[in-house]
Parts: C-alpha cells; structure tokens; sequence
C-alpha cells in the first residue's frame, strides 16, 4: 500500500474541498485503529489520506438543555474529563475500558463510530443512548440517528467520500448501566465485542430498557425491549429467558457467531436478574 497523498486541512471547507477531489481519501483522526488493524484499510494499492487534527471546529464540546454535542476529533480522555454532571450514561465506562491512558488521549470518539468493518466499544453505548451524528459530504450537512450508520444485514454502513463532524447525546439520567467486553477476545482481535445496557425504574418497574452487542455486528431488540418496558422487578423467568432467547437468536442470525451468541444471552440474563452489582 503506497500513501500517495496526504492533505491537511485548517478548516471543514477545505477538507470537502479535498473529499470532493480525492472521494476515495481515507480520514485520519486518532489514528490508532488505523495503525492497529490492517482491515481498517481500502484493498487497493494507494491511498491519500485526509488528516484531520488542525480542524478546530471538530473538537469542540457543547451542552444546551436537552443534548450534548461533541466534535468527531474530541479525544477520549477529554471526554472523561467532562465534568461527573456532564450525563455521559453508559458513555464513560465505555471510553474508560478502551485502552490505555496514552491510548485514549490519541483516540477520537468519531473514530471510534467510524470504524467501516466492526463496531467498536463506543458504538454499543451510543446505540443505547439513541445517539445521533453529523455527516458531511458533497451534498451538505445531514444529522442521522447512530442506527442509520448500520446496515439491513447489521454491519456498518458508513458512506464514502463522508466525515463524521458531530455526535449528539441526548441528556438523560440511567438507574442502572451496565457495559462490559463479551466473550475473551480483547482488541484489537477480530472476535472483541462489547455488551451495553441501561435501564429506569420508577416505583420497581422497568420504565426504559435498552441493550446493545456491538461486534462485527450490531444488535438491538427494541420492539422486545418495549415488551419489557412496565414489568415489575425482579423479572419472572419467563420474562428473561424470552428475551434472552430472542437477543441470542438475532446475534446468531447477524453475526453467524454461536459462542458471540450464546455470551450475549447469558450477559444479558445477568443483567436483567438484576445483580446489584449492576446498580449505580
Ligand atoms: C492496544 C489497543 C487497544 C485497543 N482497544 C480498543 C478497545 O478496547 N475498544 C475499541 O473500541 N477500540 C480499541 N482500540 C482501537 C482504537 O484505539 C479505538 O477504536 C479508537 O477510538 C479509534 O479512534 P481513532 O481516532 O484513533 O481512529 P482512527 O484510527 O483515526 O480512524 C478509525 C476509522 O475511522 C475513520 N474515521 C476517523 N475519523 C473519522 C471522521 N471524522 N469521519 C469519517 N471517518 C473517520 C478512519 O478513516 C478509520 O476508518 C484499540 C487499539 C489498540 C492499539
């Protein structure tokens, strides 16, 4: 693989400027994954890459009532570093178990959603946290939920010739979260994956539920989440083992991963018996 061209760009408009010319040049933020997984890389045998640190614009961070917006370039750690109000959910345990220190201070979130061959940790919490993104390409600007970024068979689908500029969180207060790897592969091994659940209560009972596996697939049940949504705590048997069922039966028709499978269900099953050790 030759590099055949690297650009720079100061500000968004000249970096359309260069997509628009080079559709096929690859952003480069962190760089982290790129430098780690040879996957992350077009098959071709040259490449121009679009770098993207001096575009002040991305790293910026704002919060209005409702949302919190973060720039594609805002690193991890300045993520974590937001104050413990900022209602990151299941966010910040998802960015603190990526890496290490020296790692999270290189790694962007919007390189962590814009990850074009797996989903990585970040996405499961985004997914439950009904997130929404920017994206820039010739046509303009477009905000679009986190789950338009995948695709009918659950892979990701992240259009060419595109920057992730923003990410918006919506603000909103977890009982419960709860955001672990699954299985025993750990990055940057293909078989990595990552669970991610949060729930409300009011008066024992379910009021929202969510939850996500995020691998080389994406899964999220929410018309089965919703059947859960009113049922008093602790769940019956029946309750957790159907939607157990339906969760391992989805990962398994997506992913083809039996063991991703049956880890995801026997996680999942952890959660909603309710250990305390899932409480916040
Ligand atoms: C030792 C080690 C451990 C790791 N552990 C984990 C882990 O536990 N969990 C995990 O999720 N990851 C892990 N990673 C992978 C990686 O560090 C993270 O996924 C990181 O968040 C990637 O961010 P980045 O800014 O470095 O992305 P980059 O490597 O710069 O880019 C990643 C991909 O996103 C694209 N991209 C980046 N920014 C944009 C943008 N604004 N618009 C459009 N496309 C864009 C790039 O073209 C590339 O395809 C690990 C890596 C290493 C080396």
């Amino acid at each position: 693989m030759v590099v055949d061209e690297v650009a720079s760009p100061a500000n968004v408009q000249e970096a359309m400027a260069f997509l628009k010319r080079r559709p096929d040049a690859l952003p480069w933020a962190g760089g982290t994954l790129l430098l780690s997984d040879d996957q992350s890389w077009p098959k071709k045998s040259s490449v121009s890459i679009l770098d993207l640190h001096r575009i002040a614009d991305f790293r910026h961070v704002h919060r209005s009532d409702r949302h919190l917006e973060l720039g594609s370039m805002v690193s991890l750690s300045t993520l974590l570093a937001l104050p413990k109000g900022s209602l990151l959910g299941p966010l910040r345990p998802a960015a603190m178990q990526l890496g290490t220190q020296a790692l999270r201070n290189l790694a962007t979130l919007g390189g962590n959603i814009a990850s074009r061959w797996r989903f990585m940790t970040c996405f499961a919490a985004l997914s439950c946290m009904d997130a929404a993104v920017e994206l820039r390409d010739s046509g303009g600007v477009h905000w679009k939920g986190i789950h338009e970024l995948v695709g009918q068979d659950g892979r990701p689908s992240i259009p060419m010739a595109t920057l992730l500029t923003r990410i918006r969180l919506p603000l909103a207060e977890w009982d419960s979260i709860a955001t672990r790897p699954l299985g025993m592969a750990v990055f940057p091994q293909q078989g990595a994956a990552t669970f991610c659940a949060c729930a409300r209560y009011a008066k024992g009972v379910i009021a929202d539920l969510r939850i996500a596996i995020a691998s080389t697939v994406l899964v999220r049940l929410r018309e089965i989440e919703t059947t859960l949504a009113g049922k008093r705590l602790p769940l019956s048997r029946k309750d957790v083992e159907s939607f157990c069922s339906s969760l391992a039966l989805a990962t398994r028709e997506l992913s083809g991963d039996d063991s991703l499978a049956e880890h995801a269900a026997a996680m999942s099953a952890a959660y909603l018996y309710h250990d305390a050790e899932y409480l916040t």
